[in-house]
């Protein structure tokens, strides 16, 4: 099927199915600025359906032994790597990251995940506790039934792919909804799973909006199990609809994540790191380091040669082999970030590189939504720009003079999402990393990610962990059986 006349369907019960209103969205090309398919603009009709598709399946499938869902799953990691170039393609288009990016990051995390669940539930144990002469315990952890699985539009496959490979491999089963400005790889995710034989009902796929979809399945009765990653706002919407049904939520939000450079750091591996911490995606990564902090010292030296590296990334038209930074999502999110670069000149920052949008990128590129990766030195600690997530291609830079002034820097924000520290002194890099309230602190390094780690934030940047073990504990209820001895 030619992607270019698609109108995205739901999938529902193993079938792809018109919404019930029978309404589209204008899915858009951020390169392009063009629409160049649609996508089902569903409502709670839609998700009933789909909660009743899994409700059928539900113990079909957490009744399999988990040699034969794991079998599954595995086959849907190798279709998702036989199809690795017409999915990196897809979410290239839809999102406007580098094809180079999406070929090398997002899809093969996509088969990674569905690999790593796969196996892991091979290898699980139990916890058995023994009181004494009285009673012998032992923890069962069960499918927790239907999970609601919401992401968003950065990492439209890595992060769906994240929450659904969990959630169905313990035997749950699942409504997601993907962001609606990034419908295309969750559509061809759903071919992949009929081919590799996933069962009717166990993944179900409702598009459309933020409050129509999201909003069914947050409320809906019958989903206990909510996974949401996207913004902080949001989040606290997705918190208030679950509280009352006392659903168990995950809440993987936003961050504001601090990148700390010491003189004595590798000053050539903290300059490649923090260029691509930064400008990542044009920096629509919840883990980029939008704020740089540099040891006085290093403080000219740094800024010189960051501005220098992140002047030479390739901005162009995301389908063009050689591009390192593509278009920003879409308009609201591109207006957001010049609000941004405006605001922060208002505080009194001063742009070192970028900050304007680009002469036109190509033809076909003419109307696309494109920024330069942007730096904005001068700004006090504590003003807007330095406060609130961007979520674009923006960082500020700024000195500091004592490992204490800096940790203060680092964690004077709502935010607790992820921070890299680069030293070359390892006790500092300890006591750095103790004190810093983030969920997860990169030392010399960033975006290493080990799937078994617990993954999330602290503060306004989440609520639980996610990953590995976590992962498996969140999508399934522990029951203690004890037993007299
Ligand atoms: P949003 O919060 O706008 O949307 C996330 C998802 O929630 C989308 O699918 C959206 O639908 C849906 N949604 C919107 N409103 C509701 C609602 N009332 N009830 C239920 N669901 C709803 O985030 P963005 O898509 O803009 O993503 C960017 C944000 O995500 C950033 O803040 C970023 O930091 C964060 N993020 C966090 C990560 C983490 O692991 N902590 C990882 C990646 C991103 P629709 O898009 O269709 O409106």
């Amino acid at each position: 099927m030619r992607s270019e006349s698609l109108q995205i369907p739901n999938f529902i019960d193993g079938q792809f199915v018109e919404p019930v209103g029978r309404k589209y969205l204008d899915n858009i090309e951020p390169a392009t600025g063009k629409p160049y398919s649609q996508v089902a603009d569903s409502d709670a009709r839609d998700v009933d359906l789909a909660v009743a598709a899994a409700d059928k399946a539900f113990v079909g499938w957490s009744k399999k032994p988990a040699a034969e869902r794991s079998k599954i799953l595995l086959g849907i990691a190798d279709l998702i790597e036989r199809d690795l170039e017409k999915l990196a393609r897809a979410e290239s288009i839809d999102t406007g990251k580098p094809l180079s990016l999406a070929r090398s990051l997002d899809i093969p995390r996509a088969a990674s995940n569905f690999r790593f669940f796969a196996t892991a539930i091979l290898h699980t144990e139990s916890e058995a506790h023994i009181t004494d002469n009285v009673a012998f315990n032992y923890t069962l952890r069960q499918p927790r039934g239907i999970a609601g699985l919401i992401s968003p539009w950065n990492l439209p496959l890595y992060l769906l792919s994240w929450k659904i490979a969990p959630a169905i491999a313990v035997g749950n089963t699942s409504v997601a909804k993907p962001s609606e400005l990034t419908p295309m790889t969750a559509y061809l995710l759903c071919e992949i799973a009929c081919e590799a034989g996933l069962p009717n009902g166990v993944l179900n796929v409702v598009h459309g909006t933020g409050p129509n979809v999201g909003g069914a399945i947050t409320a809906h009765p019958k989903v206990n199990t909510i996974s949401f990653t996207g913004g902080t706002v949001t989040g606290r919407e997705v918190a208030e609809a679950c509280a009352p049904l006392f659903k168990k939520v995950s809440l993987e939000l936003g961050g504001k994540n601090p990148n700390i450079i010491f003189a004595d750091a590798d000053l050539d591996a903290a300059i490649a790191g923090s260029v691509r911490s930064s400008f990542a995606n044009q920096g629509q990564v919840c883990l980029c380091g939008s704020r740089v902090f540099v040891e006085r010292i290093a403080y000219n030296d740094f800024i010189h040669r960051f501005v220098d590296k992140a002047s030479k990334l390739k901005l162009g038209d995301p389908l063009d082999e050689k591009t390192e930074q593509g278009a920003i999502v879409n308009k609201t999110q591109l207006d957001k970030v010049k609000f941004y670069v405006d605001l922060a000149q208002k505080e009194g920052g001063e742009i070192a590189l970028g900050g304007k949008s680009p002469e036109a990128i190509n033809e076909r590129c003419r109307d696309g939504y494109f920024f330069p990766p942007t730096i904005i030195t001068g700004l006090p600690v504590s003003c807007r720009t330095n406060r609130e997530e961007i979520f674009g291609p923006v960082v500020t830079i700024t000195p500091f003079d004592s490992e204490e002034e800096v940790i203060g820097y680092a964690n004077d924000t709502d935010y607790g999402l992820a921070s890299s520290v680069w030293t070359q002194n390892l006790n500092r890099a300890h006591r750095v990393a103790e004190k810093i309230h983030t969920g997860t602190v990169w030392v010399n390094c960033w975006l290493v990610r080990d799937l078994r780690v617990p993954f999330g934030g602290m503060k306004a940047s989440g609520v639980g962990r996610e990953g590995g073990t976590e992962a498996l504990h969140f999508f399934t209820e522990a029951k203690n059986i004890c037993i007299a001895k």
